[in-house]
């Protein structure tokens, strides 16, 4: 049996490795590595995979959280509604820009902002929320869209644990995770669905005057070299990690399968254990798995951790710190918002190895691992 990896971008690489060298090589030869040919290629296929108007490609996914915010003209002080559950980058940048993150609970099945919760911190200062589509699991879009609307709020969504996931809005359409709300932002950071093999990122919208402030923003305030408008920053997918997104965006929906397989596999050997509750499928969403997380109940979940980790099997806990109460956020007072979901899904939730390449043989071993301390 192969060593069990969290995310094996080794043996993915090995099945695409003839046409990444290719496309790596190009980019070398012709020497156009910022903002070359691989690089417009991209924006055009993800805009297209996608169905956005637009797709401004940018260096990582937290910058293209920053852009985001900066392309709305909020003003210092201004309330942004985000989870506390999630990857710091998504309350980090709020913080960034002087702006005030207001921390909401999560719903307990989905783990994704929770909308009744959302309408109940709005005030006069809320100007934008956002959703983070937490694990691949697209947050409640459609009652947050509502809200949005009632509010007259923008909504910006941390798509980048969910990209290629599809939303199912009640009238029976569908649409990508990323391009619901008013912009949407995704990483390439090689762990997830769509990695590149450094830092990468994209904001999409359907916006036209917002994504030309977007464009400008990501680049210096600029439209015309040199003639710079407004005060933006530097931002750029460059050619080669483009070059590798362009191989590997034709293969997301069957890297999406695959994820998937592996859920079912997962959740078909963990059926009936009360001590463990497998992620819930909201019927409103096409979840990626970016991550499998369990929640356990009753079973010491470090010391699972520990355990797995002496039987080779890797596991992760996605997040052991809500963001309102890391020190950075201290000094706002954020460790008072009482949010008790939150706090419970960090003492128990634990991430199995999840990525494209995972064998039955890889499996079968890990759930036995499993099963062996809980029972
Ligand atoms: C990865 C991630 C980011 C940041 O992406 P980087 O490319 O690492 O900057 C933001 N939000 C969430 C939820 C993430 O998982």
């Amino acid at each position: 049996m192969q060593p069990i990896q969290m995310v094996d971008l080794k043996q993915q690489y090995q099945h695409i490795k003839q046409e990444v060298d290719a496309a790596i090589h190009e980019v070398i030869d012709t020497a156009s590595f910022i903002n070359g040919k691989a690089v417009q290629d991209f924006s055009a296929a993800l805009a297209g995979y996608l169905s956005a108007k637009h797709v401004i490609p940018c260096a990582n996914g937290t910058d293209a959280l920053q852009i985001a915010m900066m392309s709305l003209d909020l003003q210092p002080g201004d309330e942004v509604i985000t989870p506390s559950f999630t990857y710091i980058a998504t309350t980090e940048v709020v913080a960034l820009l002087k702006l005030k993150p207001v921390f909401v609970d999560v719903d307990p099945k989905t783990f994704c902002i929770d909308p009744a919760a959302i309408e109940r911190a709005i005030t006069p200062k809320t100007k934008a929320i956002v959703p983070v589509h937490l694990y691949g699991q697209a947050a409640d879009m459609e009652a947050i869209m509502a809200i949005a609307d009632k509010y007259r709020l923008a909504v910006i969504e941390d798509n980048a644990q969910a990209i290629g996931s599809d939303f199912y809005f009640s009238d029976g359409h569908k649409q990508k995770t990323g391009t619901i709300g008013t912009i949407g932002c995704t990483s390439f950071f090689p762990s997830k669905n769509l990695g590149c093999y450094g830092d990468g990122g994209a904001i999409c919208t359907n916006d036209d005057a917002l994504a030309d402030k977007i464009r400008k923003i990501a680049n210096h305030g600029q439209s015309v070299r040199y003639y710079h408008d407004i005060v933006g920053c530097n931002s750029r997918l460059d050619s080669i990690q483009a070059a590798v997104l362009n191989i590997k965006l034709p293969r997301l929906d069957q890297y999406i399968d695959a994820r998937r397989k592996a859920a079912d596999f997962y959740d078909q050997a963990f059926a009936g254990q009360p001590k463990i509750t497998v992620p819930f499928r909201a019927p409103n969403n096409k979840h990626v798995f970016h991550q499998y997380t369990l929640q356990l109940e009753g079973v010491d979940r470090d010391a699972l951790n520990a355990f797995l980790a002496e039987q080779q099997v890797p596991s992760m806990i996605y997040y052991p710190v809500p963001a309102h109460r890391q020190k950075m956020f201290a000094a706002s007072g954020a460790a008072d918002y009482i949010l008790p979901v939150t706090d419970w899904l960090t003492k128990r939730v634990i991430s199995l190895p999840m990525h494209t390449e995972l064998s039955q043989e890889q499996l079968t071993y890990i759930c036995s691992k499993v099963l062996e301390f809980i029972k």
